[in-house]
């Protein structure tokens, strides 16, 4: 077994998709970044890498690179997924934080974890997604960003399976 940890963090703007584990969250404003900008996925994705040793999401997919430009961060899992069953691992069990004052997530909990553990291939019981706010303090009490944190449990596939 190995446990791995990932955190992100990114800017919110006007004129931007809000998606967060792959689900589409109505607000007035999105995160800015390459790809869907989805933090709370990146995060899930450097936990992964993280317990494989396997580097990091800005190593793998780097924001230069034009092929990643507005890509859905779930089609990053599950290319990260494919890469970590080459090295033999398995996701067995992953937890995620998002911290947002606004807008209120506890509508679109149950739809995330459907999304990543349909990702995963994962049972609805192994993955888990909560929200916090920070009751209005840092940069994520005051609306300018939202961050993420993710950790996970990677078991190592047997060689004679
Ligand atoms: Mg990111």
């Amino acid at each position: 077994m190995r446990i791995g940890h990932g955190m992100d963090v990114h800017k919110l703007a006007e004129g931007r998709p809000l998606i967060l584990c792959g689900i589409s969250i109505p607000y007035e404003r999105g995160l800015l970044g390459h790809s869907d900008a989805d933090v709370a996925t990146h995060a899930l994705i450097d936990a992964l890498l993280g317990a494989a040793a396997m580097g990091d999401i800005g190593t793998l997919f780097p924001d230069t690179q034009e092929e990643y430009r507005g890509i859905s961060s779930i089609s990053l899992l599950e290319i990260v997924i494919k890469k970590l069953a080459v090295q033999k691992w398995i996701p067995v069990q992953v937890d995620i934080t998002i911290v947002a004052q606004q807008p209120k997530l506890r509508p679109y909990i149950n739809d995330m974890r459907s999304c990543l553990a349909h990702t995963m291939g994962l049972p609805l019981t192994a993955v888990s997604v909560k929200a916090t706010t920070t009751e209005g303090l840092g940069f994520e009490g005051e609306g300018l960003g939202i961050s993420a944190h993710g950790v996970c449990l990677l078991e190592s596939i047997p060689a004679t399976a």
